[in-house]
């Protein structure tokens, strides 16, 4: 079990690329399906979740996205996708 969590500056909005202003939640999420020395890991991973206050913008809210760990409309983690 790794525990990590995303705590630098906000990521941009998906959609419109502008920074969010405000965090509307945090919540642990749970990313099996990495195999590490032969070991099935399981990563803890805190991601927030961010409204967008752009008015041209689709997205209300949004949730953080961690390079390689996870990615939009993905459930499971990508690396477990491409085994
Ligand atoms: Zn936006």
């Amino acid at each position: 079990m790794v525990d990590a969590a995303c705590c630098g500056p906000s990521g941009p909005c998906p959609l419109c690329q502008h920074p969010a202003a405000r965090v509307h939640s945090r919540y642990w999420r749970h990313i099996a399906g990495l195999p590490a020395s032969g070991r099935q890991m399981v990563v803890c991973l805190r991601v927030r979740w961010f409204f967008c206050d752009q008015s041209r913008s689709r997205s209300r809210t949004y949730v953080e996205q961690v390079a390689g760990l996870t990615e939009r409309r993905l459930r499971t983690s990508t690396a477990a996708g491409r085994r």
